[in-house]
């Protein structure tokens, strides 16, 4: 008995990482894949400089999720269906990296549920390039042997990460979705053990014209003025600022 064949799902659908602002950081496929697209679904995340790349026909098609207004995941995953299945070309666009912290996992699989295979195309993370875009290298001979990659988001009430053995493991630790949080994480780490002169960098809308980068001690992180969204970098690193002698360095930071 033969095995029916499921179809196979017409036009194409790319999950694509923008990077994280510069449109200059978009890597060539991303930006062919955009001059391509006929279809564009994007996050809030997204830079309008990254968006201008997009093929002046395309439909451009908002999914930020913004406190207030926020589109569910479900919903999302219905509609990249659906566009996916019209023929048309698709790209799915996602700040930074989509499988960091970008729930392009989900998305993956929910359009493999469906018998539709997706383009991955990774991007470069915020939680790598904000950093070096305030001349912090996240690691360093003698400072940092590793680095870790955390969210500050609660799920459920609950934070995932174990920041006492975070603050045990030593490295540097990068913060995404951090913000509203750094008081608590500031507290938990403390409480496991990091010294509270530990140095901290918080990096604003990094690599774009508004970047913004303030530093400060860790126990002094509650009160740090700083808005979301932004990666927060804590170890020793966070001090360093390794662009400060050069001039022209990519991006001028405070
Ligand atoms: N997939 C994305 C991360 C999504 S989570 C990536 O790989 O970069 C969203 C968080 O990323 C924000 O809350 C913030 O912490 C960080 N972020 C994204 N873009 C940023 C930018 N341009 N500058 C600083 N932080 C950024």
């Amino acid at each position: 008995m033969s095995v029916p064949q499921r179809p196979p799902a017409p036009g194409h659908i790319a999950l694509v990482g923008a990077g994280p602002g510069d449109a200059e950081l978009l890597t060539l496929k991303a930006a062919r894949l955009l001059a391509e697209a006929d279809v564009v679904v994007y996050d809030a995340l997204v830079s309008s400089d990254v968006l201008a790349l997009a093929s002046p026909q395309a439909e451009l098609i908002d999914v930020g999720k913004r406190p207030g207004q926020s589109i569910a995941q479900d919903l999302i995953n219905v509609l990249l269906v659906r566009l996916a299945r019209t023929g048309r070309r698709v790209v799915r666009l996602k700040g930074g990296d989509p499988f960091v912290f970008g729930r392009g996992g989900e998305e993956a699989v929910a359009l493999a549920a469906e018998g539709i295979a997706c383009e991955i195309v990774p991007g470069i993370t915020s939680a790598v390039a904000a950093p070096a875009a305030a001349g912090i290298p996240v690691t360093h001979r003698s400072l940092a042997a590793m680095f870790t990659v955390v969210t500050g988001h609660r799920q459920h009430g609950e934070t995932p990460v174990n920041w006492a053995a975070l603050a045990q493991a030593g490295g540097t630790i990068v913060v995404l979705m951090g913000v509203a949080e750094r008081g608590v994480i500031a507290d938990a780490l403390m409480a496991g053990g990091m010294a509270p002169d530990t140095p901290v960098a918080a990096i604003r809308r990094a690599t774009t014209a508004d970047q913004v980068v303030g530093r400060c001690r860790v126990d002094q992180l509650a009160v740090m003025t700083v808005e979301s969204p932004a990666t927060l970098v804590i170890g020793a690193v966070a001090a360093l600022n390794v662009c400060e002698l050069v001039s022209g360095a990519a991006y001028a930071v405070g």
